[in-house]
């Protein structure tokens, strides 16, 4: 069982389209039931493509619809200190890390088989 995802947000570094892959059904019907038991909101993390000048780049969902490129005046404002910074609220790595942790753990106690579980980072 494995964790994937298809490349970073070129704006905030957030990982894209996740995925669990795993090998036998057991497993599978377990990720379904931990995902009702401590369900995760991906909508941020899907990938669309933005323009950035004449260059198309990966981005998520949240920076899709709310990233603008910065004016002079917020610019000026960042400077010194005012104002503030663009935040992406779609899950980080930390995020998905602990999440998957639970996962493994879950998966680990309750299947019966004992598979061997392959950890692989993001
Ligand atoms: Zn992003």
């Amino acid at each position: 069982m494995y964790i994937y995802c298809k490349g970073l947000c070129h704006v905030c570094q957030n990982p894209l389209d996740l995925f669990v892959k795993c090998r036998n059904y057991e497993t599978k019907e377990l990720i379904r039931k931990y995902r009702k038991i401590r369900p995760i909101w991906l909508h941020n993390n899907y990938k669309y493509y933005k323009f950035f000048g004449l260059k198309v780049k990966n981005v998520c969902n949240y920076c899709f619809k709310n990233f603008k490129k910065p004016s002079i005046s917020e610019l000026k404002g960042r400077e010194i200190g005012k104002g503030n910074q663009y935040m992406s609220r779609s899950l980080t790595k930390e995020d998905i890390i602990l999440w998957y942790i639970g996962l493994q753990s879950y998966v680990s106690k309750h299947f019966h088989n004992r598979e061997i579980l392959v950890y692989n980072d993001i």
